[in-house]
């Protein structure tokens, strides 16, 4: 059996309602002067949610009214529900909930205090009131919701990541928005909803909805166990300044309340105006403002039934890779909480080391990077290039070479950005890489049926999976892949050398390839599309081989282009002559 009543607030718009009996205009005046001056409205009203009748709260609905709100609190009960009963106050007059709703649907009223609503509650007959919740809504809340341009409002803490995806997932899966941010009006730095604006600015929404108060009349509790309070100058400060306050280190004292935005009104028109001349201002903007990245059919891949499309990350301007996206976006994460110093660590297996680098040339900051000495010797010198410092460690995996940068940078007072740990990684790629695929896909009519892509942080394909599944529940079945076991391939590693994202998501298969099988796919795709791709995008082509069925739409994520990899090409072509050599001489 289901509830009668949802025991949570929404804020609805006072047109949608409708009153089944008229008001006492003596009642009204007084109520109205006392909500006026009160400046809040104590309690949620209580309406059918199949009609929108009022069955409880009339007077506060037109006092609300006449004093200029637009909204009001609202509980949603299920008139059908037999535990709710109608009675009149007024001896001898029977009344029936059809006569309530008809009087709530046409002009004709009932008098002033006809009917009496009650709600049974375990063996208790209580009346309609007794499910109405205390809100203490400021009256300037119940104003107006805007929808605020999302790049004028100012953070003023940071959020956890696990926090912000159930509602990133919420939003996309119902399409609708239903939690509004709480923004001071002179100054747009966010008093409530943190988590909200992240999943919406994940969601590369435009706006975002929002309710504007006077921050210094709201009361606001300071949540820093053992640290100096949150003043409310601190949090205006932490927004127009920055660094942004730790996680949940205030709270306004509001009762949540609801709304009901469609997402579709707060995200970019479909067709949004391209940057079609492709003229930028400075480097950087060569990068986000160059986004999406090519999405290409293979059509030596394709059939009539089948459509095989591949992303090609290889088109970012700095690494040629994947990398530039996380490289960017962690960056610009530590420039925000005030974390970037001016020499940035990192262990990498190249293409991170190249995004950085290039990103921190831009900036005017310096690098230093940790390799393992399995990566190509031409990494150091396109590195040397652009002015990085490199240290290759004994180790035969990046993940290995982690805690040397960690210690150095500690010691010198340099940031270690940690592209494994780093959830601004996860998030790059659900705001832009999961999100443009979806509309490139959705630009020609195509939901995909499999995703296919390589895992090295899991970064890229985690969010991937993440996005896909909420958006298409299991309709999108999502692969990784990695190395067979002792196998190199650069950039990507076995799940069990442990990664962070992989196990906030699902992926429905993981793949193993070896390092020929990698470079041999590579080869065909060059030899047959003209694409000279990199290694670990040839094993997620050699995967798809293995897996592929003959109908469906596939995308396979090329991480990065073949050109840093001459060495491995060129050791296979050798080995594939001596074999040759050895057959010929055995023919
Ligand atoms: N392929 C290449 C060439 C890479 O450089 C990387 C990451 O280093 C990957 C694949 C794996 O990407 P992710 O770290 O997002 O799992």
């Amino acid at each position: 059996m289901t509830e009668p009543y949802v025991t949570e607030v929404r804020l609805i718009e006072l047109d949608k309602l409708r009153q089944h009996e008229e008001v006492d205009p003596a009642h009204l005046k007084e109520l109205k002067e006392q909500i006026r001056s009160d400046k809040i409205l104590k309690f949620a009203i209580v309406v059918d949610k199949n009609t929108n009748v009022i069955l409880d709260g009339e007077h506060r609905y037109n006092s609300l009214k006449e004093l200029g709100c637009r909204r009001i609190p609202v509980v949603y009960v299920d008139y059908n529900s037999p535990d709710i009963q109608v009675q009149s106050w007024r001896n001898n007059l029977h009344l029936t909930k059809k006569d309530i709703i008809e009087a709530g649907l046409s002009e004709k009223k009932l008098p002033p205090k006809t009917s009496k609503h009650m709600i049974k509650i375990g063996d208790c007959l209580l009346h309609i009131s007794a499910i109405q919740k205390r809100t203490d809504v400021p009256l300037e809340v119940l104003n107006d919701i805007e929808l605020v341009d999302i790049k004028k409002v100012k953070p003023t803490m940071c959020t956890e990541l696990r926090e912000v995806l159930p509602l990133y997932a919420k939003f996309l899966d119902t399409g609708i928005v239903d939690d509004p941010i709480i923004i001071d009006e002179k100054t747009s730095v966010i008093l409530d909803g943190h988590e909200v604006f992240q999943a919406l600015d994940l969601l590369s929404a435009r706006k975002v909805p929002a309710i504007k108060v006077n921050i210094f009349e709201m009361k606001i509790r300071s949540l820093q166990q053992g640290l100096k309070p949150v003043t409310t100058e601190a949090i205006i400060e932490a927004g127009l300044k920055g660094p942004r306050l730790p996680p949940k280190s205030f709270k306004v004292l509001l009762e949540p309340l609801k709304v009901s935005v469609p997402l579709g009104e707060l995200l970019a028109p479909e067709e949004e105006d391209r940057k079609i001349l492709k003229v930028y201002n400075n480097t950087l903007e060569l990068l986000y403002e160059g986004w999406p990245t090519p999405l290409v059919k293979l059509k030596s891949l394709s059939t009539d039934k089948r459509s095989v499309w591949a992303k090609l990350e290889g088109y970012n301007p700095f690494s040629n890779s994947v990398k530039d996206r996380i490289g960017w976006s962690m960056i610009v994460e530590a420039l925000e909480r005030g974390e970037l110093k001016e020499v940035i660590y990192e262990a990498t297996s190249t293409n991170t080391g190249i995004a950085l680098t290039s990103i921190a040339d831009i900036l005017g900051v310096k690098a230093k990077l940790h390799m393992p000495q399995t990566i190509q010797k031409v990494s150091d010198t396109y590195l040397k290039v652009l002015g990085a410092e490199v240290v290759r460690l004994p180790v035969g995996l990046t993940v290995e070479a982690i805690g040397q940068g960690d210690s150095e940078a500690r010691i010198n007072n340099a940031t270690h950005l940690n592209q494994f740990e780093n959830d601004a990684n996860f998030k790059v790629h659900l705001k832009y890489t999961a999100r443009e695929l979806d509309e490139q896909l959705k630009s020609g009519g195509l939901k995909p049926s499999c995703i296919i892509g390589g895992l090295g942080t899991s970064g890229h394909m985690s969010a991937i999976s993440f996005y896909f599944k909420n958006r298409y529940r299991n309709g999108v079945k999502i692969v990784g892949v990695q190395p067979a076991p002792n196998e190199v391939i650069p950039g990507i590693r076995r799940v069990e050398t442990g990664m962070k994202w992989l196990h906030w998501v699902d992926f429905d298969e993981v793949v193993e390839v070896k390092q020929v099988e990698a470079i041999e796919a590579a080869i065909s795709i060059a030899r047959k599309e003209g694409l000279l791709i990199g290694l670990s995008a040839g094993a997620v082509v050699h995967a798809f081989n293995k897996i592929s069925k003959d109908e469906g739409v596939y995308v396979l994520i090329f991480p990065d282009t073949g050109y840093k990899y001459a060495e491995q090409f060129e050791n296979y072509f050798k080995n594939l002559q001596e074999r040759q050599g050895c057959n010929a001489v055995d023919g």
